[in-house]
């Protein structure tokens, strides 16, 4: 009896994961705006961007847990919109990011509570064992429910950490079924989660935003452009939401990688089980084709 209970209970949870995941890049076709993407004129000295507010009200300054670092960021688009940024356009080195998706949406509390791990330790020892510089676009919620990790990711020189929402909620209609949030609602969701990275303790935090399930337009972009984040979208999806099979989703990556790419994973092991494995054939894979692995801020500064 409680066994299928329980059956049921998970069914449902990969169900309602397939949608938010789904809407992270890992379902089938170009993510939503993608044909919207722009880029942006990189800012050339790269300004340090408006840091979140701290505790007493006071802005922070870099570096200091939860502030966004000085990195490159792109200038803001036609009429200040918030730039996107997709992948690098050098032709001459071969440089990939890898992105990874720390997902955790505002309603999964109690499902993390009864032993879902939204979590992947497993995986962010791996990408440090092999020195493979990563960008992890995490959620607030995910920064509070793992603060140990949210800090440990966040004060490694390996990683950046990078805004993925507080919720995970959408911020253009429709969006994968994903709930909306209306203007003020963004920009303050946003902000949420820059303060969850800072109560954890993390300090390598970049003013980078990647939308969740990719889900913008030019309402999305003014309502995010006080924020002063650069958006980070992605060329290269790898498919291991769900994914069985490592070798597939590896297979889909080494196929789409160029010079310059931005590749979405997730870093979430209940809903991307193989995205370790993947790792594993295609960092060496990689490597032996001549690319060099870096963060998203190393990328938008060529
Ligand atoms: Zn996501």
């Amino acid at each position: 009896m409680t066994l299928s209970v329980r059956k049921v209970a998970a069914v449902a949870a990969v169900a309602a994961l397939g949608a938010v995941l789904t809407g992270c890049g890992g379902g089938a076709g170009a993510p939503q705006g993608a044909g919207r993407a722009r880029m942006g004129t990189p800012a050339a000295s790269g300004p340090a961007p408006a840091a979140p507010p701290s505790a007493s009200g006071a802005p922070s300054a870099s570096p200091q847990a939860g502030a966004p670092a000085l990195v490159p960021t792109l200038a803001p688009g036609p009429n200040g919109l918030t730039p996107v940024f997709e992948r690098a356009r050098q032709r001459t080195e071969k440089t990939v990011a890898l992105t990874f998706d720390a997902d955790m949406t505002s309603d999964q509390g109690p499902r993390a509570a009864s032993g879902e791990r939204f979590d992947n330790p497993e995986l962010i020892s791996t990408l440090r064992r092999l020195k493979v510089p990563s960008t992890v676009f995490m959620t607030g919620r995910w920064a509070e429910e793992y603060p140990d990790q949210a800090k440990s990711i966040g004060t490694d020189p390996n990683f950046e950490i990078a805004n993925h929402s507080y919720s995970h909620h959408a911020f253009k209609s429709p969006c994968y079924g994903l709930p909306a949030l209306d203007e003020p609602a963004a920009r303050a969701d946003v902000d949420r989660a820059f303060a969850a990275f800072k109560k954890a303790g993390a300090v390598n935090t970049v003013p980078y935003f990647r939308f969740p399930g990719g889900c913008y337009d030019d309402r999305a972009l003014r309502a995010l452009a006080p924020a002063k984040v650069t958006a980070v979208q992605w060329d290269v999806v790898s498919g291991d939401a769900f994914a069985k099979d490592p070798d597939a989703v590896a297979e889909q990556v080494l196929a789409g990688v160029k010079p310059g790419s931005v590749v979405v994973m997730h870093c979430t092991h209940s809903a991307a089980p193989v995205t370790e494995q993947a790792v594993e054939k295609i960092v060496p894979e990689l490597r032996k084709r001549g690319f060099r692995f870096v963060k998203v801020s190393e990328l938008m500064g060529k």
